[in-house]
């Protein structure tokens, strides 16, 4: 039997509720139970995949093809386990479900209400995801208690305790204890935030308490008395000077040690070993040297859009004790930015995923600086595509080669839709995504980055390398390094002459691991660290260049 985690929030939102879910996830994983998560979202959207990044953050692309919420790559990075499309799901989904059953009769002609026909599908989707491989199902709920949209879910979960047993079941609240100008900390938001939470039954059995500095025992005393939980069930999770130490902030605190108590799990079978992630944290503290990297984007002013590519970077700056300093670039200004010192003082440029044109010229020219001036390039999806019009433009003398997502009318559609695309009218959930495997060309710079001919990434694209202009663009020396195994669609292009100049069709950012860094992103910096520590870079042969 699977024991169950329900995460709430309080107060306000964007307090890390997914870090410390993730976190919990992480301590009880190095307890050695087997644990999966999942998020509830509230909002009405059937998945993230049709949100804009710039307001809701990255869309997380799942092995099995979900679009999902920013907190499942927490989910993923932390526990380390690749979720799947099940993790995640949204009142708009739940309710298309049950509006589904009630067309196909389902329900035999009974009146379809929230309770208990929502709640029952929501409680359905939770059960789904406990099966005799999972010990621990830790499911996150968003927004806080007291949002309209989020009574659904915490009636499906107060439910939850009664079918499968008060022992079974931890119910999680995290609150803020703000710190004010007269210097102290209020106990008041938390105390309203669960009564709330019990106004709707749910009688919560620890809550984390997100403050700026530690929360004193007098303090815990009070949240103690006046919310009804023990001493020992008030966490103080003061803020962390990296999220790689938030699990090791909650240990100190016995989070995990009273969670499994209260879940009836025996910790003397159950001891923890933190010498992996207590290791990782050391390497995040110790990073000795430094890269600049530019991401050349158009939703700079809302880093979250790319939440996984900045991880993945991190990650690969931790397996070299490398700190990346990021310098976000807004795509749309690269043109007046080519040339000057804030470009070349870069170490190295990421061009990562997007839709639609804006900046899309920017991101041209930023690859094609990259490329004419020996600055590793990475180019993620769209980074990919940018990269093979600025050959097609600067050395396959096709001016105006484009993308037929930018250009209808281009001459020169050197990315095209993909055929199975040609008739798809919906946004959402019908691109190519998920898990796609690829063919390495041997020799070639991520073949051997990866040091194998075959791998497997994630996608999440309409459009793709144009085949008819493959033989072309190769004769003037881009090198397609990757396809599908059946050769049709091209995953990987690079340069020969070039310390790093790749781009692949995938998202490989949805793979990297904190303590298990992506192979490209590794290389990457990699490269990026020989430049910015004067090592002499494999200069590209411009005389080669037709
Ligand atoms: N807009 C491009 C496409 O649909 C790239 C997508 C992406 O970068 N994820 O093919």
């Amino acid at each position: 039997m699977s024991k169950f985690i329900f995460v709430t929030g309080g107060v306000s939102s964007s307090l890390g509720k997914g870090l410390t879910a993730s976190s919990l996830g992480r301590l009880l994983k190095c307890r050695g139970l087997r644990v999966t998560m999942c998020k509830l979202d509230p909002y009405i959207n059937v998945d993230p995949g049709t949100m804009n990044p710039g307001e809701h953050g990255e869309v997380f692309v799942t092995h099995d093809g979900g679009e999902t919420d920013l907190d499942l790559g927490h989910y993923e990075r932390f526990i380390d386990e690749d979720l799947g499309q099940n993790s995640n799901t949204t009142t708009g989904w739940i309710y298309r479900s049950v509006i589904e059953k009630e067309r196909r009769g389902d329900f035999l002609g009974r009146t379809v209400q929230v309770i208990p026909h929502v709640t029952d599908e929501i409680k359905d989707w939770v059960r789904l995801l406990a099966d005799d491989d999972v010990d621990v199902v830790i499911v996150e709920i968003g927004g806080t208690v007291g949002d309209i949209e989020i009574v659904p879910f915490i009636e499906a979960i107060r439910q939850f305790r009664r079918d499968v047993g008060r022992e079974n079941v931890c119910y999680m609240h995290l609150t803020l204890v703000p710190y004010l100008v007269t210097g102290e900390q209020k106990t008041k938001p938390t105390q309203h935030s669960v009564t709330e939470l019990r106004s709707r039954g749910i009688q919560p059995d620890v809550i984390v308490c997100r403050s700026d500095k530690p929360i004193s025992e007098n303090l815990k005393r009070k949240i103690s008395n006046l919310c009804d939980v023990s001493m020992e069930a008030v966490v103080s999770a003061v803020d962390a000077p990296s999220i790689y130490e938030i699990p090791l902030v909650l240990h100190d605190q016995g989070l995990d040690g009273f969670v499994c108590r209260t879940l009836g799990i025996d910790e003397a079978s159950h001891p923890i070993d933190l010498s992996q992630w207590e290791e990782l944290v050391r390497r995040v503290e110790s990073l000795s040297r430094r890269v600049k990297v530019g991401i050349v984007g158009k939703y700079v002013s809302m880093p979250d859009a790319y939440m996984s590519v900045v991880e993945a970077l991190r990650s690969a700056g931790f397996h070299y004790g490398t700190e990346i300093e990021l310098d976000w670039i807004d795509a749309e200004k690269v043109p007046d930015l080519l040339g000057t010192d804030r470009i070349r003082q870069l170490d190295a440029i990421v061009i990562p995923g997007g839709f639609g044109v804006r900046g899309v010229e920017g991101m041209v020219a930023a690859a094609g600086y990259a490329r004419d001036h020996a600055i590793p390039c990475l180019g993620l999806c769209l980074g990919l595509q940018v990269m093979v019009i600025s050959v097609a433009r600067d050395w396959a003398n096709l001016p105006r080669a484009n993308s037929r997502e930018f250009d209808s009318l281009t001459p020169d559609p050197v990315i095209d839709l993909m055929p199975d695309q040609a008739h798809v009218t919906d946004k959402g959930g019908t691109m190519r995504l998920g898990s796609y495997q690829a063919a390495l060309l041997p020799g070639s710079k991520v073949s051997e980055a990866y040091g194998t001919l075959g791998v497997t990434e994630r996608h999440r694209h309409r459009f793709e390398f144009n085949n008819k202009y493959r033989t072309r663009l190769e004769a003037v020396g881009l090198v397609c390094s990757g396809t599908s195994p059946d050769g049709r669609l091209v995953e990987f292009v690079e340069l020969a002459d070039h310390p790093f100049w790749i781009g692949t069709q995938a998202h490989p950012e949805f793979k990297s691991r904190p303590d298990r860094a992506h192979p490209l992103f590794r290389e990457f910096v990699a490269a990026a660290l020989d430049r910015a520590e004067g090592r002499e870079p494999h200069l590209l042969d411009l005389d080669r260049v037709p």
